[in-house]
């Protein structure tokens, strides 16, 4: 299934020169939705996995429906302040200054497998950082699954040596 057509591309938003996907329009045309979670539903039953981490805020919206769709639990990955109990951190670079994400510190054991998602891959700081909370935790990462990679933003190399996965590419950046 094609899913480009499907994506709405917004020009400089939220600031100029961003080429903004926007899954939205996507999540209106529930084929669509029900393809991208069915695919990574099929890609992921046979590799034991315990639990699916979602990426604030977007990627909660696939991470939960396929959570949902595979029986396993899901774990929200947040920006900092929002997780109200024992939290771990990692900070990543933005264009201008840092952010950071949290999961909650009893949300994973030792040893589990989980499956990383999020809507969009551009740089790939965010989930590089998502991925070494995974590390403190001692929790094995299977993939890191996207619906959108944006390739010229080499995202995929950041993300060495974690599989990815993604569904439609845009050569922009
Ligand atoms: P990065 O950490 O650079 O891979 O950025 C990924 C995060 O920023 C994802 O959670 C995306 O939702 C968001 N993002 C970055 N660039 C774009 C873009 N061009 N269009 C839509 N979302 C984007």
């Amino acid at each position: 299934m094609d899913l480009a057509p499907l994506i709405r591309n917004i020009p400089d938003f939220p600031k100029p020169g961003i080429q903004f996907k926007d899954i939205t329009t996507l999540l209106l045309d529930p084929p669509a939705f029900r393809h991208i979670v069915d695919t990574w539903a099929e890609r992921y039953a046979a590799k034991n996995v315990d639990a699916i981490v979602g990426v604030d805020a977007r990627g909660f919206i696939f991470g939960a429906a396929l959570a949902y769709k595979m029986g396993l639990p899901f774990v929200p990955a947040r920006k900092k302040g929002k997780l109200p109990g024992e939290t771990i951190s990692e900070d990543f670079a933005l264009e201008y200054g840092t952010d950071t994400v949290e999961v909650h510190i009893d949300a994973l054991n030792e040893g589990q497998r989980v499956v990383i998602i999020d809507d969009l891959l551009a740089t790939g700081g965010t989930v590089a950082a998502v991925a070494r909370l995974m590390q403190k935790l001692k929790v094995e990462v299977v993939e890191a699954a996207f619906v959108v990679e944006l390739p010229p933003l080499k995202g995929r190399e950041k993300l060495q040596p974690l599989e990815v996965h993604t569904l439609v590419e845009f050569m922009v950046e």
